[in-house]
């Protein structure tokens, strides 16, 4: 069963780690490793199974190499889960351990961090092994992914914006935005300096009342969002947002937003085209915080943020690639992007200096 599965999408290697004396249930995924090392972060979760863990590792890390392939980075796609709930079951001696299988693997997979471990956890991972990376407050570590996030979904979004209305700027366009949480916070920031009007929404009164303090936005009740008159719909809170119940009601002509998975199935991509709607596929236009990283890492002389800014600003450039393709072979712009990260693996590295 298991073979069937990881042959059937081209996994390379799926890592199980155990050691029940501090009690380890690890499994490493590495999708792919063409264009670079397996590059992915550790989520510590309480899954239910065995089963339900690796179901989460493979689409996690396949996820990474799509990412990094759309992005233009020389690495794979990695992930690594660690069974548990991490408020409970998570110790120094089991994230000692876990860094000694990653260590292990040699640099073919690199942990950072992701739900349940956070960057004291990777201090603790990176006392055994070197293949971390994105360590907030270490020297030349690249920090908080939120802002240079931000900064390549306002690019997607201005590259989307531009194609579906004509503008070089968001000025006089309305975005309703869901979700004011991190990433968001950083957008508000461009998207007003750009002359955008927002509507935001958030289940969590601290956020909103701190996005209001501050860009003094219009608020609607979450569930309202998508009936809100707008040009740019941008989904930036949870996955499955574009739904057969969501989009008839979205009024926009552009999807252009941070969430992962913002589909909730293929058929949704299919209805945007339908609609007349552009979409900025997630994982391009999401991939900012990424690249920032890919900066501490993969790039001569070390990280500099103007550098990785640049290099995320970039995103624009991916998001209008995929959207004129789109348009010209008529497909849905998540399966062109899909096209380009697959025909990038399948070309395989690109020089370094050419980045
Ligand atoms: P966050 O947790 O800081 O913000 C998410 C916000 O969404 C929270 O304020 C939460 O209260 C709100 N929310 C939850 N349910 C909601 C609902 N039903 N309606 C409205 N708001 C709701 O997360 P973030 O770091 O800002 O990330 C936002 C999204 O972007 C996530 O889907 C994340 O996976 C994705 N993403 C983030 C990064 C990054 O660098 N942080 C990178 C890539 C993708």
């Amino acid at each position: 069963m298991i073979f069937e599965k990881i042959q059937s999408e081209d996994f390379e290697q799926v890592v199980y780690c155990s050691d029940s004396r501090v009690g380890l249930k690890a499994i490493v995924s590495m999708h792919s490793t063409v264009l670079g090392p397996a590059v992915g972060g550790c989520r510590m979760w309480d899954y239910a199974s065995g089963d339900e863990a690796l179901t989460d590792v493979l689409r996690l890390s396949k996820g990474m190499t799509y990412k990094a392939a759309i992005s233009g980075l020389n690495w794979g796609g990695g992930k690594a889960v660690i069974m548990g709930d991490p408020k409970v079951a998570k110790t120094p001696a089991l994230l000692e351990r876990f860094g000694e299988f990653v260590e292990r693997l040699g640099g073919h997979y690199v942990t950072a961090k992701d739900v349940g471990i956070g960057a004291d956890d990777l201090r603790t991972i990176k006392s055994k092994t070197k293949h971390v990376l994105g360590i907030e407050g270490e020297v030349g570590s690249s920090g908080d992914p939120s802002p240079a996030t931000a900064w390549g979904v306002y690019h997607g979004m201005r590259a989307a914006a531009e194609k579906a209305f004509g503008g070089k700027s968001l000025k006089g366009l309305t975005v309703a935005l869901q979700g004011l949480g991190s990433v968001s916070y950083y957008l508000l920031e461009h998207l007003t300096a750009d002359g955008a009007k927002v509507i935001g929404c958030d289940i969590d009164q601290a956020v909103i009342d701190r996005a209001v303090q501050k860009y003094g936005i219009e608020i609607v009740r979450p569930e309202a969002i998508y009936d809100v008159p707008c040009d740019i719909f941008s989904p930036s809170a949870l996955g499955a947002a574009i739904n057969s119940e969501t989009l008839p009601r979205i009024k926009a002509k552009v999807i252009a937003g941070a969430a992962n998975n913002q589909l909730a199935t293929p058929g949704a991509g299919i209805e945007l085209v339908r609609r007349g709607m552009l979409y900025a596929p997630d994982y391009a236009i999401n991939a900012g915080g990424l690249i920032n990283i890919y900066h501490e890492a993969a790039v001569a002389g070390g990280y500099s943020r103007t550098r990785a800014f640049d290099h995320v600003a970039k995103i624009g450039q991916t998001i209008t690639e995929i959207l004129d393709r789109s348009e010209a072979e008529k497909l849905p712009a998540y399966a062109v992007a899909d096209q380009i990260a697959e025909e990038r693996v399948k070309r395989g590295r690109r020089p370094a200096q050419q980045l």
